[in-house]
């Protein structure tokens, strides 16, 4: 008959499909650590503690002292769609914490090894306990710890030798994960993070986070004097439309052969062409040529004029008055930025 030829449409499997869902959620190591540093400051945390062997593909370790996991908990904690952070959909629109979806643990389970061990401030003790593909294997286990979470992700992509083959270099791939945990380090003040290389004892990246700490000293820490001394603050706020910004942005005596743009978008990492674009053609008038700033910039937007249900690695966002926000933004800066580039065409017409 002539119909047979036809494809047919067949359900597919439960674990194919959460494979592939997967996938989409951990790209690299890198996605996997922004999910897992943001469900620590989603629980509170004042330390944050990351361990990276071989650019995260071979353990990934985040160690924070948050408010834990209760014991049970455990048992659902890397199923898809479990999550203590929303009840319905309405609930989204006033949203503050960064996951609410339940699905980074339930991705990172079904592309690698994942080994928890919490502790609540009213358990007796800790708990460890491991997971694979969304399944808690076997029961939790008592062990000793303190208040807070620790999570291992092991193997990244053992089973999905494709894109463990495609993704970039350990060197490169660790590049992004310490990159990740300064620009929440930059954000977060407060909070002190911590980022070690493979079993070395030294830390590429330590802030002492405390009520003092202020982004510019975080700034200064990571990224040393010569670019902390150069930078200037700013800040920018309208009724209508309604945002606030603020954050540093460098002077026209620093230069970089690329930009380097920092943006939170109501306390979100996020990347935003339209501002890189508003904030290059700004420079253009004061630095030389295939120069590049280096600015950072926390956005406060009503939440209303930003969908944050967008795919959890679509760090690209949209939101209401772009343009209208960029345009004051560019205004404030070049006013700045004309102000003190004085020094420099003097110094050049010398
Ligand atoms: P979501 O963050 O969207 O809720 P996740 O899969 O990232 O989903 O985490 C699932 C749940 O596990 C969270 O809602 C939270 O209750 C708990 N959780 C995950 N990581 C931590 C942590 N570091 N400290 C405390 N609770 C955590
Ligand atoms: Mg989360």
């Amino acid at each position: 008959p002539a119909g047979s030829a036809e494809p047919r449409i067949v359900q597919l499997e439960e674990a194919v499909v959460n494979r592939i869902a997967a996938g989409e959620v951990v790209v690299r190591p890198a996605n996997a650590l922004k999910e897992l540093m943001e469900n620590s400051l989603d629980a509170g945390s004042t330390r944050i503690a990351i361990l990276a062997k071989a650019g995260g593909l071979k353990m990934l370790r985040i160690e924070d002292d948050g408010h834990g996991i209760r014991a049970d908990d455990l048992p659902i904690l890397c199923e898809r769609f479990t999550t203590s952070k929303l009840r319905k959909y309405e609930d989204l629109s006033s949203i503050g914490t960064f996951g609410f979806r339940g699905e980074a643990l339930a991705s990172i389970s079904h592309v690698a090894h994942v080994t928890v061990t919490t502790m609540t401030g009213s358990d007796e003790c800790a708990r460890v306990a491991q997971y694979s593909e969304s399944k808690m294997l076997g029961p939790a286990r008592p062990c000793a710890g303190t208040r807070g979470t620790t999570i291992v992700v092991e193997e990244m992509f053992y089973n999905n030798p494709t894109r463990k083959q495609a993704l970039s270099k350990e060197s490169i791939e660790h590049a992004k994960v310490l990159e990740v945990v300064q620009r929440y380090a930059i954000h977060y003040p407060k909070v002190g993070f911590s980022c070690r290389k493979n079993s070395s004892s030294v830390s590429e990246l330590t802030t002492v986070g405390g009520a003092d700490v202020t982004a510019q000293a975080v700034i200064s820490t990571i990224y040393g004097q010569n670019l902390a001394r150069e930078l200037f603050p700013f800040s920018v706020a309208s009724e209508d439309p309604k945002f606030s910004c603020t954050g540093f942005a460098s002077s026209p005596n620093y230069t970089s052969r690329s930009l380097t743009l920092i943006l939170f978008i109501n306390n979100r990492l996020v990347e935003c062409t339209p501002f890189k674009r508003a904030i290059e053609a700004v420079y253009q008038s004061v630095l030389p040529r295939h120069q590049h700033p280096w600015v950072y910039l926390a956005l406060q937007v009503d939440p209303a004029a930003i969908d944050v249900n967008v795919h959890p690695t679509k760090m690209e966002v949209q939101f209401l008055h772009e343009e209208t926000i960029a345009q004051k933004l560019q205004e404030t800066l070049l006013a700045q930025l004309q102000n003190m580039g004085g020094s420099r065409t003097f110094i050049s017409t010398l």
